[in-house]
C-alpha cells in the first residue's frame, strides 16, 4: 500500500474524520455559495493557488500577492459576499470569525500591532468584490491613510 493509503481513505479538507466518504455528510465545500467569476472564490475553491497561512471550514487566510507591509495577509470567508456590510447582514458569525482569524494570523506572525482594513467600494480602493480583510503589520503605520 502507498504511504497514507488510497485517496478514498484520507480525510478531505474540512472534514474532521476519515473513513467512508459515503457515510459522511456532504463536504462543507458543497454548501459554500460561490460566484463562478470571482477571483477569491477560485482561491477558496483551490482553483487558483495562493500562499495559505490559515484555513478552517468557513474562512481562508492567504498572503497578498502584492504586499504593502512585511505582513500582508487577506482573510476571506469561503462564501461569496461582495463586501463587509453584506457579510455582516448575511453571516454575522462569519464576520466575527474573520476578525478572530485576523488576530490569529497576527499572533502567528509575531506582531502585536497591526491594521485591519476592509476597503468597501471602488472609490475606497476595493478591487476584488469578495469581502476580505487586509491584515497589515510589521512596520510603523501612518494616519490618516492615503
Ligand atoms: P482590495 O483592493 O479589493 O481591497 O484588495 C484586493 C487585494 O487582493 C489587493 O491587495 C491585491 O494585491 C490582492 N490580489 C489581487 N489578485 C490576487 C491574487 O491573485 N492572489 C493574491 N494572493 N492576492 C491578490
Ligand atoms: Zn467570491
Amino acid at each position: 500500500m502507498t504511504p497514507g493509503g488510497p485517496n478514498w481513505l484520507q480525510p478531505t479538507a474540512g472534514s474532521s474524520a476519515g473513513g467512508l466518504p459515503s457515510l459522511l455528510p456532504e463536504p462543507p465545500e458543497a454548501r459554500v455559495t460561490r460566484d463562478a467569476d470571482c477571483l477569491f472564490c477560485k482561491i477558496a475553491g483551490g482553483e487558483i493557488p495562493a500562499d495559505v497561512v490559515r484555513e478552517n471550514e468557513r474562512t481562508l487566510a492567504f498572503r497578498d500577492i502584492s504586499p504593502q507591509a512585511p505582513t500582508h495577509v487577506l482573510v476571506v470567508p469561503r462564501d461569496h459576499h461582495r463586501d463587509v456590510a453584506s457579510l455582516a447582514a448575511a453571516e454575522p458569525d462569519t464576520l466575527a470569525e474573520l476578525v478572530r482569524t485576523a488576530a490569529d494570523v497576527a499572533a502567528d506572525e509575531g506582531i502585536d500591532a497591526y491594521r485591519l482594513v476592509f476597503n468597501t467600494g471602488e472609490q475606497a480602493g476595493q478591487s476584488v468584490f469578495h469581502v476580505h480583510v487586509h491584515v497589515l503589520g510589521g512596520r510603523a503605520m501612518t494616519w490618516p491613510p492615503g
